[in-house]
């Protein structure tokens, strides 16, 4: 039996540590172990904090052809993801409304030229089809974009019934301890760890252990906002277009919001600044005036872990395989991430299956085995 070692308990490494366990149940039947140096609950982890969109679209103005192309195919993989793991979370998908201000009307224009799909993707809105989309914004925007497919997930919701779900399986769980990467040797504990793979998702905590040190890793650093407001009711994420932000807020369960964010280049995990909360919460309620009575439910701020080219990276030398540099990108890749991990796995030679039925071949852009 092969015993596999998952670092980080993030986005990446619990669903992987699931699916794997899904795989073994599937007659092939690996060890899995995952360490975490938190608690797998935490509040503040990455992607706990993410607003969780599932983009393509809106993220297409700023990213490459090939981060969108695997988006396209991540919400298609989506579902196919939460049902075999068995989870009740939900891919929300009722599309993403863009708008701009009247006296910024021509950065929603600019967003539009800059959009790198078929324009059967997307929709012009007149003032009363924004409002027959969105009642509560009436008024407010003369025009808007629809962005048809996009989605979204409740991503409390989905760490929540993941780490149930961990703490339910047979993976081996550590956490509260950081594991360390000497030499191409586990260690946990300062205990070596005996291992036939090493599949590294720590996020930014694999800055100084990255199989190919000649991209180095960074931290993008967000800041949002969750609010509580029942006198709010957004159907869908809204996008607001600004020149100097570009602000988001994206409805969850139980009348909560998240407004964001930030994206400024330092690898500085302080607290958010009152700047950041001024503008988020301004630009907030300037879409919708029943944010003037929202509760707070908390202030965050997280690093994405990005290499230089913005760009993830699977990278496997060895018995060690490498899953970083998701950036703002980690819900919009993840299952086509995963499903690629899977079957890079296969080829290695540890058997396991994928878990979507139609595969696609092994991205060169995106795989790399040094
Ligand atoms: C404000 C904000 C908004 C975002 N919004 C979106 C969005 O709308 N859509 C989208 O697609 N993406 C979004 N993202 C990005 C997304 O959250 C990340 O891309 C994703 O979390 C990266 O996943 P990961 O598993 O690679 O890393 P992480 O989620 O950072 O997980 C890494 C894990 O490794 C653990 N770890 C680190 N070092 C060690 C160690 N030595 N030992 C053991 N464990 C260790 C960490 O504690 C952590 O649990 C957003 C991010 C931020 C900050």
């Amino acid at each position: 039996m092969s015993h596999i070692a998952i670092l980080g308990a993030g986005l990446v490494g619990r669903l992987l540590a699931l699916l794997l366990a899904k795989s073994s149940e599937q007659n092939v039947a690996p060890k899995i172990s995952l360490f975490e140096q938190h608690d797998i609950n935490i509040n503040h982890a990455t992607g706990r904090v993410a607003a969780a969109m599932v983009a393509p679209l809106a993220e297409s103005v700023i990213a490459s052809t090939n981060i969108v192309a695997m988006g396209q195919q991540s919400l298609l993989l989506w579902p196919q993801l939460l049902q075999h793991l068995q989870l009740t979370t939900q891919l929300q998908q009722s599309g993403t409304l863009v708008v701009a201000h009247r006296q910024d009307h021509n950065e929603l224009q600019h967003f539009v030229q800059r959009l790198k799909t078929s324009a059967s993707q997307y929709q012009k809105l007149t003032s009363a089809q924004l409002q027959a989309l969105e009642p509560e914004l009436q008024g407010n925007f003369n025009h808007g974009l629809w962005l048809i497919d996009e989605a979204h997930i409740d991503n409390h919701q989905l760490y929540d019934e993941t780490a149930n779900a961990l703490r339910g399986s047979n993976i081996h769980i550590v956490e509260q301890c950081k594991a360390h990467l000497i030499d191409e040797q586990l260690f946990v504990n300062q205990q070596p760890v005996d291992c036939d793979w090493i599949i590294d998702c720590r996020g930014m905590g694999a800055k100084d252990n990255l199989i190919n040190p000649a991209t180095p890793l960074r931290g993008v650093r967000g800041e949002v906002i969750r609010v509580y407001a029942p006198d709010v009711n957004l159907q869908r994420p809204i996008r607001l277009m600004h020149p100097r932000y570009a602000l988001y807020i994206v409805p969850k369960a139980n009348h909560q919001y998240v407004i964001g964010a930030t994206e400024i280049e330092s690898s500085d995990d302080k607290k958010p600044s009152v700047r950041s909360t001024l503008e988020l919460l301004s630009a907030a309620y300037s879409i919708h005036k029943g944010f003037a009575e929202a509760e707070i439910v908390d202030i965050q701020a997280a690093l994405r872990p990005t290499f230089m080219d913005n760009e993830p990276h699977i990278v496997s030398h060895g018995n060690r395989i490498q899953i970083n540099g998701l950036y703002r990108h980690g819900y919009l890749l993840a299952p086509y991430v995963l499903q690629q991990t899977l079957m890079l796995l296969s080829q290695l030679g540890e058997p396991c299956s994928p878990f979507a039925v139609s595969v696609s071949p092994l991205n060169s852009t995106l795989v790399t085995q040094l």
